[in-house]
């Protein structure tokens, strides 16, 4: 079974990824992640990559569906794969839930919850400590937090209507945050 993490830029959900994917051998697909080496190489692409991703705005639909096909597609069926940061809106849920059905996997997701106020604290904190660009302007913040709340959060309350998520309060430390999703996946 595959997992798809949600949460609020800031929820501390990519450091999850990480530690559950060492310690069960999950291979992660991070959107942001998939996206900001596109953005570094030298291609007419990575420069309509790098203007959506500076203004804080979704990349374009097929870019980024793109990505994540051919990342499922060369993937084995018996590797587990974890989604960090898709879906983000219902477009790409509708496509996302149709690629993984055509390979015959299935997600359970996992959503890390944490109060915008909390959030941009944290990430406010992250920029100084990885010097991300993107992380460093308030309003480029602001409109990532504001497309999560508008956009994200239909498609977890559609994967919470399907009976797919978990939520968990990360409104805490790491470890105990950590403790609690490894209950949630081995149960
Ligand atoms: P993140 O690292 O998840 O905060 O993503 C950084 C930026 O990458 C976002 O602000 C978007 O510009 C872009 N991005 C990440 N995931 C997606 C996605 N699923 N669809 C479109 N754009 C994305």
């Amino acid at each position: 079974m595959d997992l798809v993490f949600f949460g609020i830029q800031g929820s501390g959900k990519g450091t999850q990824a990480k530690r559950l994917a060492q310690e069960f051998g999950y291979d992660i697909f991070e959107a942001g992640g998939e996206l900001r080496k596109i953005a570094a190489t030298d291609t007419p692409l990575a420069e309509k990559v790098k203007r959506f991703m500076h203004a804080g705005n979704l990349v374009p639909h097929e870019i980024i569906m793109q990505v994540v096909k051919e990342a499922i597609l060369k993937r084995s069926p018996s590797t587990k794969i974890l989604f960090d940061g898709i879906p983000r809106d219902a477009d790409q849920m509708r496509d996302f839930d149709q690629i993984l059905k055509d390979a015959k996997r299935d997600v359970r997701c996992i959503e890390f919850t944490l109060s915008k106020e909390e959030a941009t604290k944290r990430i406010l904190g992250r920029a100084k400590a990885e010097g991300r660009a993107d992380d460093a302007n308030l309003e480029v913040i602001q409109r990532r937090m504001d497309t999560f709340l508008t956009k994200t959060r239909p498609v977890i309350e559609e994967y919470r209507k399907q009976g797919k998520l978990t939520e968990i309060d990360a409104d805490r430390g790491v470890e105990e945050i950590y403790g609690e999703l490894k209950t949630v996946i081995t149960k």
